[in-house]
């Protein structure tokens, strides 16, 4: 099943009387439990084509579906509704609230709208999952930097998104333990939830079920 479907996706930019033309007519499609790595240089629209895939923002044309619903027709409440159901988030650098513990962490995304016991369980039960049952009263800065990062991974799957965006989630680790990240991104697939990376570690590109590149606004397989 498609999770998402890009079909001529332009994004232009608008700075003062210069256009910026930072996607130039993409198409894409990201399928349940697949890993899509996306790789290019500086410049060349990554952040962009993450920010729409995100929900963060719509194209200038063309059409992109996030599971059915074209973002472009969504009013901004609909949009953050259809992000939050179906979109986790991970990043370079992990952006875990220092005065919360790791699975009040967890609990973060879902705290507004659902039980609060029932929260805490899940939240439990994925810092368990990703192997750190015995960090969850731990504090951020008690944490090494893959513990950080896989408490960032069980806070992306609370709300059971069809896909997880991640941000450079190896940037900020060695090898080892990026392949830990690595391991943990396998096995969520496997569950059926599909990863998107956005990366300039190789390592993950040879890891990943499929690679896209974009140079220059446009995107190509490698
Ligand atoms: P990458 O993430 O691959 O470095 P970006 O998506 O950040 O690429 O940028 C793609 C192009 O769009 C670049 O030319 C960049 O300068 C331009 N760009 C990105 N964001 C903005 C913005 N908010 N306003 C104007 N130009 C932008
Ligand atoms: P079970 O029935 O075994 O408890 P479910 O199928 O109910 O499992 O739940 C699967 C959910 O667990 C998926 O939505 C996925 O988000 C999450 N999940 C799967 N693998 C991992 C993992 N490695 N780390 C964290 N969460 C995971």
């Amino acid at each position: 099943a498609r999770v998402i479907d890009g079909t001529n996706v332009v994004k232009e930019y608008q700075t003062g009387a210069e256009t910026v033309r930072a996607l130039k007519g993409l198409d894409f499609h990201i399928d349940r439990g697949e890993f899509v790595s996306i790789v290019g240089p500086s410049g060349s629209g990554k952040s962009t084509l993450l920010n729409i895939l995100g929900l963060l923002d719509i194209p200038t044309s063309g059409t992109v579906l996030v599971d059915g619903n074209d973002v472009s027709a969504l009013s901004e409440t609909a949009a953050t509704r259809l992000r939050k159901r179906v979109i986790g988030f991970v990043f370079q650098s992990f952006y875990l609230i220092p005065t919360l513990t790791a699975r009040e962490n967890v609990e973060v995304p879902r705290l507004l709208d659902r039980k609060p016991k029932e929260t805490t369980a899940r939240a439990t039960d994925l810092l368990e999952r990703v192997g750190l049952g015995d960090r969850l009263d731990h504090y951020p800065n008690e944490l090494s930097g893959g513990q950080k990062q896989r408490v960032a991974i069980a806070r992306s799957l609370i709300n059971d998104p069809q896909i997880v965006l991640a941000d450079e989630p190896t940037g900020n680790l060695d090898r080892e333990t990026g392949d830990q990240i690595l391991d943990e991104f396998d096995r969520i697939t496997d569950e059926g939830v599909a990863v998107v990376t956005v990366t300039h570690d190789d390592y993950v590109s040879e890891f990943a079920d499929r690679t896209v590149e974009l140079v220059d606004g446009r995107l190509s397989d490698v």
